[in-house]
């Protein structure tokens, strides 16, 4: 029996967990669900899957969770703020973290578990990128399984020989070319990509994810921080890693060995493949998703993506190219930009902007410990949060 914590449950990627979850009942055990603040949606989760501890980082939406399962006569325990998720990710009676917080906020939690020997099925790309090598050291020294859930990176893991050692590159490789589905505005001319909507960035063509990814998928921000993970992940240079959009979304990213090879994983886009492969690793489970008709599939087509229109996607290649705290700097940023977007107070082509300004203003500095990255990203936020103020003014 596999104990799982589910950290970030109620978003779209747990929600897909316990679903994989729930098809092998005899197999895996949900011993925690964490969450930021849905408290009426942990609270289902808590009547379907009755784990031992439910946490909620927001105090109000803890205390109406803690009625909420008292009244309906369950025993898990209620805990809240942000340390309780680093606690619960380094249980004992924990096996395996799905770490699916959005953003770098999940960086402790995937620290923690990382450092606890945990398995870790990272869907938050943000705490690699974020904390890069150092949680790499984290989980060599921890002993930890480190399993990529990001579609990409896991069709990687499955294109590459086994003894895969988190961050180490493996002979005979000579890149990986990771595909994009292009987002909603792949045609889009850069005056429609002016006046683009929250809601018209949020619904993308073909998967179905939460609000911050999604804005990403639409700038392409998501595949250059995608383009960090495979670096850190893989042990690549960045050089080593080609980006090619395929918005048919079915060949999740391939991996090309020097004797010209190369091996592609396909599928449905339906994130229950990666996770069901993650959570039986090294085994086979069933996902719950459909066959791939490739017949109706009919084509697959591939292109160059066009830096000219998604700026955001040359900014993570020259934040890989530096290193240090540049990555991080970049994520910091990008959260930023994102949440004002989504806000409805800074405009969809003003996101990759305010990256560049904030990204030009930093002096890049070696990682030496985990103070250098906090003091990074904070230093970012801020920065980024003053040219956000400034540009309101200047409106006003
Ligand atoms: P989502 O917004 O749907 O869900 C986020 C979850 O994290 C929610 O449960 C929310 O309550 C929780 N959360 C948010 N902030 C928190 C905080 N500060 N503390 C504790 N919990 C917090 O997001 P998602 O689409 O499920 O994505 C989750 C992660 O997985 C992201 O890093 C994303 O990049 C990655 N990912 C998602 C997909 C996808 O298909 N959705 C694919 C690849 C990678
Ligand atoms: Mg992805």
């Amino acid at each position: 029996m596999m104990r799982v914590a589910v950290l970030g449950s109620t978003g779209s990627i747990g929600v897909s967990t316990l679903d994989v979850l729930a098809r092998h009942p005899g197999h895996f055990e949900v011993a925690a669900l964490a969450a930021a603040s849905n408290h009426a949606r942990l609270l289902e989760q808590c009547r379907s899957h009755r784990p031992r501890v439910a946490v909620l980082t927001d105090p109000v939406a803890a205390g109406r969770l803690e009625s909420g399962l008292r009244a309906a006569g369950l025993a898990t325990e209620v805990a809240c703020g942000a340390d309780a998720l680093a606690e619960v990710a380094a249980a004992t009676d924990v096996d395996a973290v799905m770490a699916a917080i959005v953003g770098a906020a999940g960086l402790p939690s995937t620290l923690a578990a990382a450092r606890a020997g945990k398995r870790v099925l990272l869907a938050n790309k943000e705490s690699l990128v974020v904390g890069g090598e150092l949680l790499l050291d984290a989980v060599r020294g921890g002993g930890a399984t480190l399993i990529p859930i990001d579609s990409e990176h896991n069709a990687i893991f499955q294109c590459l020989p086994a003894g895969l050692e988190a961050g180490r590159a493996m002979r005979g490789v000579r890149r990986v070319l990771l595909t994009a589905s292009g987002g909603p505005f792949l045609r889009s001319t850069r005056a429609e990509l002016e006046r683009v909507t929250p809601e018209q960035a949020c619904a993308h063509p073909r998967w179905k994810m939460g609000r911050k990814i999604s804005v990403d998928s639409a700038t392409l921000m998501n595949k250059g921080l995608e383009l960090i993970e495979a670096c850190l992940l893989f042990g690549m240079e960045p050089a080593q890693v080609e980006v090619v959009v395929h918005p048919q979304s079915i060949v999740h990213s391939l991996v090309e060995y020097v004797d010209g090879s190369i091996l592609a994983q396909l599928g449905n886009p339906d994130m229950r493949t990666p996770i069901a492969h993650a959570l039986g690793w090294p085994e086979r489970i069933a996902s719950g998703v459909e066959s791939l008709d490739l017949v109706a599939a009919a084509r697959l087509d591939f292109e160059a993506p066009d830096i000219g229109r998604f700026p955001a996607l040359r900014l993570a290649r020259e934040a890989a190219e530096s290193g240090g705290t540049s990555p991080t700097v970049v994520n910091a940023a990008n959260e930023v930009a994102v949440a004002a977007f989504l806000a409805g107070t800074l405009g969809f082509s003003r996101i990759p902007e305010v990256v560049e300004a904030v990204l030009d203003r930093h002096g890049c500095e070696p990682v030496t410990g985990l103070d250098v990255v906090l003091e990074a990203d904070s230093w970012a936020r801020g920065y980024a949060e003053s040219l956000l103020v400034g540009e309101a003014r200047s409106r006003a």
